[in-house]
């Protein structure tokens, strides 16, 4: 995990938002666990990023993103007339000739 203020004001410690706490039976902490992502830098108030995940996450956008923009379409195979969904170029899944998308 590395840690990065929003606003960049070089704060170099976080307050994670979501975290719970394990104690003992006399309120002493022992360990914690982050419930899910979420951290304010303690210097500025703002919100702040595990530069770990971000990039990640942006990846992820961008491939479904790809994904969206390819329209699947039902051709018939030239060779075997087998009907294939296809989206972008690919091959018959029946006789392996070259289909591409109209
Ligand atoms: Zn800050
Ligand atoms: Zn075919």
């Amino acid at each position: 995990m590395q840690l990065a203020c929003s606003r960049r004001c070089g704060g170099r410690l976080f307050r994670a938002l979501f975290a719970e706490v394990e104690l003992d039976a006399d309120g002493e902490y022992l360990d914690h666990r982050i419930a899910q992502p979420g951290y304010i830098c303690l210097n500025c108030g703002a919100p702040a990023f595990d530069l770990g995940t971000v990039p990640a996450e942006m990846e992820t956008e961008a491939a479904e993103d790809e994904r969206a923009s390819v329209v699947m379409t039902d051709i018939l195979c030239p060779v075997c007339e087998t009907l294939v969904q296809v989206g972008g170029e690919m091959e018959c899944p029946n006789c392996g000739a070259p289909l591409e998308a109209a």
